[in-house]
């Protein structure tokens, strides 16, 4: 199939917004008598605009609101990548992944060979069951499809979920590996509803596992293409002007409020520590919106990176806080060790912060001085309130955000010390990392380049989308 999207940045700027431990108690012992639960929460492909805690109006969501509201809101958290694989690694290792390698989107399947997550590389849940986690990933993988790639094998004692990128919210006939729902490497059928299946899944593992500190990935698909929905939720939606989205959402918030509901019934809510967040900026073709953010899915404007994010941890972090300090998603593995009282071994080198000493005010201002994203021939660097973003072969720009959040304003002509400096920053990052280990298929990058291009001149942005590639990214 093949879409044609108008999109102009005028537009944009108007669409809607195991070992047995004992019971855990609410003490103000040390974390490691008393750790904390870890539940990472990765939405798919959600805007930054596009939750009622982030100013939404026709998407509802009061239970990721309710989240909000008992933790705190960041307002300039970011993830390491613009796509979904790349920043899915850089989150569960807490390190840039072009350290790796692990740059390009597409991560192959089942024997198409060594691509995916790199052997050596260390994920948070490998250190969360060596200090006696239980630990599980549900949802989307996306991190290579090889024997050694798969979920059971990179620290998770069980795995209920799929190993690509993206597939239908309804049972598959005759699924291909990546696409299949599995558990554990079997696989299984299900009936229903992918968010719903996946939903119930959450709440069964908190149910076998209360007694015990548990490190939980829950990787939902939604809001992630296709635009697949319940026939009730449509129904509900049926007058909404982004009807899909609408009920997609409302499906993810409903089964998101199933889990806070199961931890608060367990008694164990107050102790767990939870992150919300999407893992990449909304996309070009699920209808999401970035709000004023420039540019979406794809690009290293703030529309491809800028994440809604929330952290919370009722027993240790005040509610109804906004935090707008520079924050990553790297800063989830670091900020989980420091919560449980795990001391990092010597070898494993983060890139991410201790975010809590900002959350109980301890420390004030940003937890990183510059962040940093490449995805093979895009890449940029922010440092403070400056944004330099280059296109190889192409040239750069430099945007104040301060005054200038959606990246209309081109400063790399007037503020020359700002452009170099930036350009220096960026060269000294790229000079620490690897070269990709993979690239991307030629009709995706020929599209995003363009898209890019488009986007640097601030034009108009006439997309046409590879023949059915539409949903793999
Ligand atoms: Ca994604």
């Amino acid at each position: 199939m093949k879409y044609i999207f108008h999109l102009s940045i005028f537009s944009l700027l108007f669409l809607a917004c195991k070992g047995e431990t004992s019971q855990q108690v609410q003490t103000e012992s040390n974390p490691e008598q008393n750790p904390p639960n870890i539940i990472v929460i990765v939405a798919d492909d959600a805007g930054y605009a596009d939750f009622g805690f982030m100013g939404c109006k026709d998407l509802e969501t009061p239970n990721i609101d309710n989240l909000a509201n008992n933790g705190t809101i960041f307002t300039d958290a970011h993830v390491t990548a613009s796509v979904c694989a790349p920043s899915r690694a850089g989150l569960l290792t807490g390190k840039y992944q072009q350290r790796f390698g692990f740059e390009a989107n597409g991560t192959g399947y089942g024997g198409s060979g060594d691509i995916g997550l790199s052997d050596d590389v260390v994920t948070m849940a490998d250190v969360f069951k060596a200090h006696k986690y239980k630990t599980i990933a549900l949802g989307k993988w996306h991190l290579g499809g090889t024997e050694t790639d798969h979920p059971n094998e990179r620290g998770f004692d069980e795995f209920y979920g799929f190993i690509g990128g993206g597939r239908s919210y309804f049972p598959i006939k005759n699924p291909s590996y990546e696409h299949m729902l599995q558990q554990n490497g079997k696989q299984v059928v299900f009936d229903g509803y992918l968010t719903d299946v996946l939903g119930d899944r959450s709440v069964a593992f908190v149910e076998e596992n209360k007694n015990q500190p548990f490190f939980m990935y829950l990787a939902y698909n939604a809001v992630h293409t296709p635009l697949e929905a319940k026939e009730s939720d449509l129904e509900k939606y049926k007058d909404a002007p982004r009807q899909y989205l609408a009920a997609m959402t409302w499906s993810l918030d409903e089964n998101i409020g199933k889990l806070l509901k199961k931890l608060e019934q367990s008694g164990i809510l107050d102790n767990t520590l939870i992150f919300f967040m999407s893992d990449n900026g909304g996309a070009h073709n699920n209808q999401s919106s970035n709000g004023i953010l420039k540019g979406w899915k794809g690009n290293e404007f703030e529309g491809g990176h800028r994440v809604p994010f929330i952290v919370s941890w009722p027993s240790k972090i005040k509610g109804n806080q906004t935090f707008n300090g520079l924050a990553s998603s790297l800063d989830i593995f670091t900020t989980s060790l420091a919560a449980a009282g795990i001391k990092k071994d010597g070898t494993l080198e983060l890139d991410g912060v201790n975010l809590l000493p900002y959350l109980t005010h301890e420390k004030t201002g940003n937890p990183h001085d510059k962040l940093f994203w490449r995805k093979l021939e895009e890449s940029a660097a922010r440092a403070g309130d400056y944004k330099l973003v280059r296109l190889e072969n192409f040239g750069s720009t430099l945007y104040n955000l301060s005054n200038d959040i959606g990246e209309t304003k081109n400063l790399s002509q007037t503020d020359s010390l700002y452009y170099n400096r930036l350009q220096d920053e960026l060269n000294h990052w790229e000079s620490k990392m690897i070269d990709p280990l993979w690239g991307e298929e030629k009709p995706w990058m020929d599209v995003t380049y363009y898209i890019h291009k488009q986007l640097m001149q601030n034009k108009e942005v006439l997309y046409k989308a590879p023949p059915d590639k539409d949903d793999q990214q």
